[in-house]
């Protein structure tokens, strides 16, 4: 398992210091990726490389040895925490960092360095460039005045001379040149906990970072363990039918569901019944109206909430981690339909995606394909008001592999295909 906290924020927010605090109570790996750029930056400039010179930087790049141990660095074998932080460095980091090249290959080999492990890293474009998909997201803020502070007090523990004006001229310089640069461009990730950390301590701020790295550590394991699924015995297979039962009960009176279709299942054969996504009942109403069991796949945070964690484990729905990639997600999904099962999917991804301008996703014709079984599109019409009618119409199965042509884009296209057989399902009179 791979665990990665992303840490952005300016220069002087106390990023190296939550950072390091974190990585020593989680036993995280720290990168610390300022340093990183720091170190490309004196090499430049002991080697006298202009900035505009591509293609000597590119041979510097090739060649570089950057070590972090703990929290020393080493440029090619030779330890330069200390050089790293001086003021030639420091008037030239954001300039060097922002060349392309520079950003591709640190990038690279920020996730290379992180691989399959728990990292904790901090930056600048963490959380939006370099893992987009971290577990956790932090951005730390403080005003000016406040950093500049808190960095002239550091260089004078460390011996280092600057003034504090310079080091508040400096800030605002890299402020300036991060945030309107074309590459690397320094924002906020939407979905980052945003902390201004002006008036709090080092010991408040570790403390809120503390407590959002665990929790999100605790819902990891709860989605985890999802995936090793409760085994089918006896005592479950009764509370399934039990629930089953009960529900479907309830369904039938709140809703009164009429179904269409259903000679259409392929007989004795796995398949996957694509669905238009308006609401939560129509997965309910898929799986409970139906006689044979249909194991939909839903988002692993349903894991987060104990009354959806516990439906999900008895109907064995299969979480999948964000959008796409998922690996265990598509293994779990291929061996159930080589056992025969039946899947539920919705092609949009989320409610309405269609509605939100969002792709038809291509997971559902990536499965049929791979598992060469058949896809079953359902259209549901009605509104899902209390009492009022609902009809499940189940189309005809497609093959995929008749939608197949040399078109590079056919899956998704197949996918749109049978989106657009979904919504004729929905519109049609039955
Ligand atoms: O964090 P630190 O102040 O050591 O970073 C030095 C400089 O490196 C920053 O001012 C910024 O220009 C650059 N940087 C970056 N992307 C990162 C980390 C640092 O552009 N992920």
């Amino acid at each position: 398992m791979s665990f990665i906290v992303a840490v952005d924020g300016p220069s002087g927010t106390g990023k190296g210091t939550i950072t390091k605090l974190v990585a020593e109570k989680f036993n995280f790996q720290y990168i610390d990726t300022g340093a990183m750029y720091r170190c490309v930056t004196l090499k430049l400039l002991n080697e006298k490389i202009d900035a505009n010179d591509t293609e000597k930087i590119e041979k510097i790049l090739k060649e570089i040895k950057i070590d972090l141990k703990g929290t020393s660095v080493f440029l090619d074998g030779k330890d330069v925490s200390k050089k790293i932080r001086e003021e030639d460095v420091n008037n030239n980091v954001s300039q060097i960092s922002h060349i392309p090249i520079v950003r591709t290959m640190m990038v690279e080999l920020q996730r290379r360095m992180s691989e399959g492990k728990n990292v904790i890293l901090d930056g600048r474009d963490i959380g939006t460039n370099v893992f987009p998909n971290a577990e956790v997201k932090i951005f730390l803020d403080a005003s000016v005045e406040e950093r500049a502070q808190r960095r002239y007090k550091q260089n004078q523990e460390n011996g280092i001379d600057i003034t504090l004006d310079e080091i508040k001229k400096n800030i605002e310089f890299r402020d300036n040149n991060d945030k309107n640069s074309k590459v690397g461009t320094f924002k906020m990730a939407e979905d980052a906990i945003y902390i201004d950390t002006t008036n709090l301590s080092i010991n408040q701020v570790k403390n809120k970072v503390f407590k959002i790295i665990k929790k999100k550590m605790k819902l990891v394991e709860k989605i985890e363990n999802a995936y090793k699924m409760t085994k089918d015995n006896a005592w479950k297979r009764f509370r399934h039918s039990f629930t089953k039962g009960f529900l479907g009960l309830l369904y039938r009176i709140v809703y009164r569901p009429k179904i269409v279709g259903v000679e259409n299942f392929p007989k004795d054969e796995g398949f996957i019944i694509c669905s238009k996504h308006i609401n939560y009942l129509d997965a309910a109403g898929i799986i409970l109206l139906n006689k044979p069991k249909i194991r939909f796949i839903a988002k692993a945070d349903l894991y987060r909430f104990w009354p959806l964690s516990y439906l999900g484990h008895l109907f064995d729905i299969i979480p999948i981690k964000r959008d796409s990639g998922d690996i265990n997600s598509v293994k779990m999904c291929l061996k159930a339909l080589k056992n025969k099962e039946i899947l539920g999917i919705f092609p949009e991804g989320t409610r309405k995606g269609l509605e939100k301008n969002m792709k038809v996703k291509n997971g559902a014709v990536f499965l049929a394909e791979k598992a060469k079984v058949k896809i079953v599109p359902v259209g549901i019409q009605g509104s899902f008001k209390p009492f009022t009618k609902i009809t499940f119409n189940y189309g005809k199965p497609i093959d995929v592999h008749s939608l197949k042509t040399d078109d590079p884009d056919w899956i998704d296209k197949a996918s749109e295909k049978i989106m657009d057989d979904i919504i004729m399902l929905t519109k049609e009179k039955v």
